[in-house]
């Protein structure tokens, strides 16, 4: 046991800062909080697909929806002060499928 290597290892080239993720996902966690405490579903539980797409029309056209898309799943991961529901029927799709939505519940 001589390697001492691990707290070392250079990052990779090719991947993406950790200074990029935070902005996009910055900015997604926003609109997504916006939409759901104050926009047009407030008290309503959406699917990320949902999410997604809505909030990819709320952000710069330089984002794709690739990257909304990734930055959606850290919000499902870590919600924080939104309500993360394993299982539910998504308000604006209405799948018949449960699945996790994200949602402000009413007081
Ligand atoms: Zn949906």
């Amino acid at each position: 046991m001589t390697e001492m290597t691990i707290s070392s290892t250079p990052r990779p080239r090719g991947v993406p800062s950790e200074e990029t993720i935070y902005t996009v996902g910055d900015f997604v966690r926003r609109v997504v909080g916006s939409l759901l405490q104050g926009g047009g579903y407030r008290g309503k539980f959406l699917c990320s697909p949902c999410l997604v797409k809505l909030t990819r029309d709320h952000l710069d056209k330089s984002y794709s929806l690739v990257e909304v898309g990734w930055a959606m799943d850290e919000v499902f991961k870590g919600p924080g002060a939104i309500t993360l529901l394993p299982t539910a029927v998504c308000a604006l799709c209405a799948r018949k499928k449960l699945m996790p939505c994200l949602g402000v519940p009413l007081p």
